[in-house]
């Protein structure tokens, strides 16, 4: 009996979202600001799953699902950094306007909001686009991501090299 009641309070008591899960603007987990693991660990809580952690989770994603914060993430500095390296060495004044305005729109439609919000952060404490030629473009792009590496632990990334990661290709 004592069992059965704990289960009725447990079905009764909204239960904790997993670590690293991220709620959207609409109250909702969001998907683009969530880890694949953390967003696995909910749906498995929510089927009444065993394992609570997120990390105990191992998700098998077929490349045809929704992209999680890390693929969405791989895939756009992939085009940010495609941009740069494709910027002209001597861009016009329209094209140094249209720039600063795609980053401006960017960092409000990107669609990891917390991430988006942390962007905006970023550029505002000084780091506004650089657009006045492709070298600039390149470096404060890479500082960007590296603004965004720090902030993830990860490791910084050597902006001397940006051009040849994303533009030349290495050097042998
Ligand atoms: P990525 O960081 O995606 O990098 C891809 C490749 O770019 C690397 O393999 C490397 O070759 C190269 N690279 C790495 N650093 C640099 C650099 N500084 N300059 C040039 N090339 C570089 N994720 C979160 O969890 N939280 C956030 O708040 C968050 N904010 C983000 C904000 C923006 C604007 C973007 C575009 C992404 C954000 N992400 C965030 C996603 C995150 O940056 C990574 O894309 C994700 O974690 C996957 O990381 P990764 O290790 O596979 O490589």
């Amino acid at each position: 009996l004592r069992a059965q009641q704990k289960q009725q309070e447990d079905d009764a008591t909204p239960k904790q979202l997993p670590k690293g899960v991220v709620l959207g603007p609409d109250g909702k987990p969001c998907r683009s600001c969530t880890s694949v693991s953390a967003w696995f660990a909910m749906a498995n809580q929510q089927t009444g799953g065993k394992t609570k952690s997120a990390a105990a989770v191992t998700p098998k994603v077929s490349s045809d699902c929704p992209p999680d914060v890390e693929q969405l993430g791989r895939s756009t500095w992939t085009l940010l950094h495609s941009m740069t390296a494709n910027y002209p060495e001597q861009p016009t004044v329209t094209q140094q306007t249209e720039t600063k305005q795609f980053i401006g729109l960017f960092s409000k439609m990107y669609p990891c909001w917390v991430c988006a919000d942390d962007f905006r952060t970023w550029m505002k404490q000084g780091n506004e686009p650089r657009v006045s030629n492709r070298e600039e473009f390149g470096r404060w792009m890479c500082e960007a991501h590296n603004a965004v590496n720090e902030k993830l632990g990860k490791k910084s990334f050597d902006c001397n090299k940006w051009e040849e990661r994303w533009r030349t290709g290495w050097k042998d």
